[in-house]
This record gives structure tokens, C-alpha cells and sequence, in this order.
């Protein structure tokens, strides 16, 4: 391709991403629950002068400034014998909806089905994407890749778990996954198909937790956040079939803490 049909194809890509932030319509409220951690008005980015340096500014009335933010380094965690194993209720008969770029990350939609349970409420799984690499960090480490499983309950609460992936043996969950790639800046393509999401669970259950925000404009504070400690692994090859497909480094820097602490399950 010349630099001038490059630079094209880039205007288009993204205009396409635009229209898609205003669509207006009845799916109001799932649109902005299932679209809501990946799309602001303007065109936030990981770099250059829309980076995540410049969202509090470019993002007006969002939290991107705020004091309690996410990611976070998880160090200094407290063990809490009190904290309850998390009560995850995927089935395997839910369906993805679709799968979208978005230009800022490769996001599966769900239909309603799978949910979490916390403080007696029901926090529906909406969605989840990919960063590559991880944005929390443990003990100062970096996995390679994190899936963001986010969840809200009726009230507008957000619970997200956070599963990392390491490099390894390649997983089958990912070869369902990514049988629906590529797919191209602000396209969306219709999955409907049953997918057991504990597939991308780690055996061991036991996590952090914190709470912090959203981690893309409008990065919402308030957000209840659980990092399982156990990693799951996929190949080399999986981590790049996603990559080539989204920002490169689509991550935020680490957050400062402010005083919050971040407790661990057993
Ligand atoms: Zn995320």
C-alpha cells in the first residue's frame, strides 16, 4: 500500500470507530454497558498526543484524573481469611453475542446468562477483551496478555476479574476464540454460538482484590476489581493473532495507590 492509501485507510478505520461511539438506539443501555470500558466521545488512544497522559483533558467529565484509579502494582496485599471464594456461575450454553474491534481492543459481547455473585447481588458478564501486554502488575511482573471479564449488576456497579495469561501450551479455548479473527477496526461480526467462559478460568481460584476504576475512558471509579493469581497460558501464536489486531501496548501505566488497600483470597 503507498503512504498516501496508508494514511487513508487509517482516516477510514477510524471514522468508522467514531460512528460507531454515537450510535444512537433502543440498545442504549447495553450498548454503553457493553461498550462502555473501550469507547469515550473522542478518539482516546495508547500514544502520542491521545495517550493515556492526555484522557483526563481530552475526556471531559470523566474520572481518568481521578485519585482512585486502576491498574494498580499489586504489592503490600494483606492475606483476609474472610474473603469468600468468588461465586462464578458461567454455563456453558450462554452465547457470545459478537465480537468486536474497536480499535482499542478485540472485545466478545455476551448474551445474558453468565453472571457473578457479590454481596448477594448479580453482576451479569457483559464482556470481555484482551490488553497486550497485562496493565496490573503483580509484585512488579508483567504477564504478557490479560482478559478483562466485565461484569455490572443492576444498579450500574462494576465487578471486572482479571485472568492473565503467560506464554505456554496454547489453549483450545483461544483456537474457538480466534476462529472469528481477524477482524478489522470497527467491524463487528455475529458469533452466536454456545461458550463455556470457565474455559478461560485458572484452576485455582484464589485472587486480589481491590477497588479502582475502569482502565479506559470514562475510567468510572468504584469498579471492584479481582485479579486471579494464577495464570492460565496460550502460545506465542495466539498471543500474536491478537496482537496484530489491536494497538500496540493497548495498556495503562500503573495507578498510585492513595492509600487503598489491596486484600488476598486464600
Ligand atoms: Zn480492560
Amino acid at each position: 500500500m503507498k503512504p498516501i492509501y496508508t494514511s487513508l485507510f487509517v482516516v477510514f478505520t477510524l471514522l468508522l470507530a467514531c460512528k460507531e461511539t454515537t450510535k444512537p438506539g433502543s440498545e442504549q443501555s447495553e450498548h454503553q454497558v457493553t461498550t462502555i470500558e473501550s469507547h469515550g466521545e473522542k478518539h482516546w488512544s495508547y500514544s502520542g498526543e491521545t495517550g493515556p497522559e492526555h484522557w483526563e483533558e481530552i475526556e471531559k467529565g470523566s474520572e481518568c484524573g481521578g485519585k482512585f484509579q486502576s491498574p494498580i502494582n499489586v504489592v503490600n496485599y494483606d492475606e483476609d481469611s474472610k474473603l469468600q471464594p468468588l461465586k462464578i456461575s458461567y454455563s456453558d450454553s450462554t452465547h457470545i453475542h459478537d465480537v468486536v474491534n474497536n480499535g482499542h481492543t478485540i472485545q466478545y459481547n455476551f448474551d445474558s446468562g453468565d453472571y457473578i455473585t457479590l454481596h448477594n447481588k448479580k453482576y451479569e458478564l457483559k464482556q470481555f477483551h484482551f490488553h497486550e501486554p497485562a496493565e496490573h502488575l503483580i509484585d512488579g511482573i508483567r504477564y504478557p496478555m490479560v482478559l478483562h471479564l466485565v461484569h455490572i449488576n443492576d444498579a450500574g456497579q462494576y465487578a471486572v476479574l482479571a485472568v492473565m495469561a503467560k506464554e505456554g501450551k496454547s489453549s483450545e479455548a483461544f483456537d474457538f476464540l480466534e476462529s472469528h479473527l481477524p477482524i478489522q477496526v470497527g467491524e463487528t461480526k455475529i458469533v452466536d454460538i454456545a461458550f463455556d467462559m470457565n474455559l478461560n478460568l485458572p484452576v485455582t481460584k484464589s485472587y486480589f482484590t481491590y477497588t479502582g476504576s475502569l482502565t479506559t475512558p470514562p475510567c468510572s471509579e468504584g469498579v471492584e476489581w479481582f485479579i486471579f493469581k494464577e495464570p492460565i497460558t496460550v502460545s506465542l501464536e495466539q498471543v500474536i493473532a491478537l496482537r496484530k489486531l489491536m494497538p500496540l501496548n493497548n495498556y495503562r501505566d500503573e495507578q498510585p495507590h492513595n492509600g487503598r488497600s489491596v486484600k488476598v483470597s486464600n
